[in-house]
């Protein structure tokens, strides 16, 4: 059984990050999508809320769980008994990041790859940071989100103006 995490703060889940799940989903036996829990940085969404949406996409894959994660991603790997962990590309300037970040945790987790997916183009430029800028400034984010995600956004901006 060969599990995989696509670690991520998920804030709000896009497309893109759904078409590195879905590839992750036909590539693994299961896939755990672990929800960061940061205290120390304030998000747009709720955690909770962010648990919901990619909870309601998740419907899709049998294959695909998700939860919250507090701590250290190799050692919740580990609970997990993940053999890797998944991570999307979009351009070069993501490589750098995704790059270091896999060498230390293979220097702390030898037994853990890490499975960098590049995403489709059409999803290169599409970054959480940017669908929350367009959703507070009242553009139309909801072409760059899955129908259950737009609706969660929605309320929480209803909630929140
Ligand atoms: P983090 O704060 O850990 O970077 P994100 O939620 O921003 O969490 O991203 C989680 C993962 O999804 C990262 O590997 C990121 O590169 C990837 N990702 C984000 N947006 C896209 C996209 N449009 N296409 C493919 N991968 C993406």
């Amino acid at each position: 059984m060969k599990t995989a995490i696509y670690p991520g703060s998920f804030d709000p889940p896009t497309l893109g990050h759904l078409d590195i799940l879905e590839r992750a989903a036909r590539l693994f036996d299961h896939v755990v999508v672990g929800i960061g829990v940061n205290s120390s940085k304030s998000s747009f969404l709720p955690h909770d809320a962010r648990i919901e949406a990619l909870k309601a996409c998740a419907v899709r894959w049998p294959n695909v769980e998700v939860e919250s994660f507090e701590g250290l991603l190799v050692d919740y790997a580990r609970r997990r008994e993940a053999q890797a962990i998944v991570r999307g590309l979009r351009a070069v300037s993501d490589f750098d990041y995704e790059f270091q970040i896999s060498i230390a945790n293979r220097r702390l987790a030898p037994e853990i790859d890490t499975v960098l997916l590049m995403t489709k183009w059409e999803y290169s430029y599409i970054s959480s940071s940017i669908v929350r800028e367009i959703a507070k400034l009242g553009g139309d984010f909801e072409q760059f989100v899955a129908p259950e995600v737009a609706a969660i956004v929605r309320a929480h901006l209803s909630l929140t103006t």
